[in-house]
């Protein structure tokens, strides 16, 4: 098992156990909106819409784009599950506008191994966590 799954499954442990009548909660979100942002691990959705469990639905990928699979979960949301607001939120150095899609391509053609960025742009050498 690894490090992170040891420090996820108890902090999962935790939440669930503490879950109490949330479990009640209907399907639809509470406050009737949608929210389509970025993937960023440095936005916290719930804290910058404050939202609690219930009250809406989060849709998130690299940049917050409005992709197909993106579309899809809105048109549900709206469609199925009565959402009736969306926000589209995007925000300040997002790393989507550090590469192109054939700068991508290049690093994918040429190794499936992690990627580093620096100020002469993507290179592939270290992993960006170790
Ligand atoms: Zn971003």
């Amino acid at each position: 098992m690894s490090k992170i799954n040891d420090e996820v499954l108890p902090a999962n442990n935790v939440y669930s156990a503490d879950f109490g009548d949330k479990a009640k909660l209907p399907i639809p979100p509470g406050r009737r909106f949608a929210i389509l942002t970025c993937m960023d691990a440095r936005l916290d959705p719930a804290k910058f819409a404050g939202l609690s469990e219930g009250d809406a639905h989060v849709i998130r990928n690299a940049g917050g784009r409005a992709s197909d699979d993106a579309i899809r979960s809105l048109v549900i949301s709206y469609k199925l599950l009565g959402t009736q607001e969306w926000f589209v939120i995007h925000h300040t150095d997002c790393g989507m506008l550090t590469f192109t899609n054939e700068i991508m391509s290049d690093l994918l053609a040429s190794s499936l191994k992690t990627s580093s960025v620096d100020k002469n742009g993507w290179h592939h050498c270290c992993p960006i966590n170790t």
